[in-house]
């Protein structure tokens, strides 16, 4: 039922989205509320040169809207680099939920999203990211096309985790090879932050290359669970950034590489799956080049599940997925190769190969 609120709220808001917005280049930023189901979502566009914005929604309980608004800003800009990088047409974006995936969740909120989404006529496709499932894009697909990442029963390709997985044990073996000179990760110390839907599949390929696997999570039941499954020793939220490990694995949220962190960790190679790993990208990317750190940049080598969801999207199969998610071993080696040599910023380095190919693009569209 529609009321009338007065107009004085309005003439006290101070207007700085436009400020954030602008700063890092977005095109469209939409707010979503429902009052009936509780839906409180932001959807990011960040740059559509090369196709429709695709990226993951995320459901979190951030703690106020401002750190939702950071959150989908960071990571819509994120998905603009990695689809170019992953060689897909499509733009970057992203979209957050606020609220908890495990408590918050519901078949109307997901559906009222779901209407959101229809109504930007395709210029967001969107897909499972944290706190999300391929059951739940079926709730949001009952109202809209514009999703992907449909579970199998509903013709879908499913969950991308598996290729996020395996493109990220491929990156860290292509880390492992420029670091190490072999890419063999037999016998090396590996932790992994958030055993997830892409930190568990991790934790299965590095069981099988012999690595000691150190791991942590948020939810308490769910690092047993996985800590026994694969016999690998949890360890504490905290406890993770002093490990004595050859391999850091970011595999939860972002911002985990910073200025506090980068003092104590002591490995020499950061692969995650993790979007956003670098709290700046500039400062503590160059303090991996300049501290012996290899990182592994993580919209490079986590990007097997986008171009799953781009598989669906342009009615293809996991073939194609995983021939296409192959190709993440020697981008990777280029790039860690390049920055090495060059002693530069290894996520610098492949911005800047993503940015060529967006830029290229833009050429060819110039013109009729
Ligand atoms: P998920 O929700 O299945 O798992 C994330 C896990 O991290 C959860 O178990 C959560 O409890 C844990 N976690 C959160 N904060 C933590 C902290 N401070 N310390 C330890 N654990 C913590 O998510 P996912 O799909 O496995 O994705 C993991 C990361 O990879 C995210 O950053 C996501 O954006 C990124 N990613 C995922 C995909 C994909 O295909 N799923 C693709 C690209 C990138």
């Amino acid at each position: 039922m529609l009321t009338v609120e007065s107009t004085e709220k309005i003439d006290n808001v101070e207007f700085s989205v436009f400020k954030e917005v602008s700063s890092l280049g977005h095109e469209q930023v939409v707010y979503c509320y429902d009052k009936a189901t509780g839906l409180k979502a932001i959807v990011g566009i960040h740059n559509t040169v090369l196709g429709p914005a695709i990226g993951g929604t995320r459901m979190w309980a951030y703690k106020n809207d401002q750190e939702a608004l950071n959150d989908v800003l960071r990571l819509s800009r994120g998905m603009t680099f990695k689809n170019s990088i992953a060689g897909i047409n499509a733009g970057g974006g992203k979209a957050v939920i606020i609220g908890d995936g495990r408590k918050d969740k519901t078949e109307p909120l997901l559906r009222t999203f779901g209407k959101f989404l229809e109504n930007l006529n395709g210029k967001y496709i969107t897909a499972e990211d944290v706190g999300m499932t391929a059951k739940d894009m079926e709730f949001i697909g009952m109202e809209t096309k514009n999703v992907s990442g449909m579970p199998e029963y509903l013709g879908g390709l499913g969950d991308p985790s598996p290729f996020t997985a395996y493109g990220t044990y491929l990156g860290m073996k292509a880390a492992a090879k420029v670091a190490y000179g072999s890419d063999s990760l037999d016998g090396k110390k590996v932790s992994i932050q958030g055993v997830g839907s892409v930190g568990e599949l991790l934790i299965e390929y590095l069981k099988k290359e012999n690595c000691k696997i150190y791991a942590s999570d948020f939810y308490e039941d769910r690092l047993k669970e996985v800590a026994g499954k694969y016999q690998i020793k949890g360890v504490g939220l905290d406890e993770i950034y002093d490990l004595d490990v050859d391999i850091y694995s970011p595999c939860a949220l972002g911002a985990t590489v910073n200025d506090e962190t980068l003092k104590r960790l002591k490995c020499s190679i950061i692969a995650g799956c993790a979007n956003n790993q670098l709290a700046d990208e500039k400062a503590h990317g160059d303090y991996c080049t300049e501290n012996g750190i290899m990182y592994a940049p993580d919209f490079l080598i986590n990007c097997g599940g986008v171009i799953n969801v781009y598989a669906e999207f342009i009615k293809t199969g996991t073939e194609w997925t995983q021939a296409h998610t192959e190709m993440i071993y020697e981008k990777t080696l280029d790039v860690l190769k390049k920055s090495s040599e060059e002693k530069r910023n290894a996520q610098e380095v492949a911005m800047e190969i993503a940015l060529k190919r967006i830029n290229d693009i833009a050429k060819v569209k110039a013109t009729y």
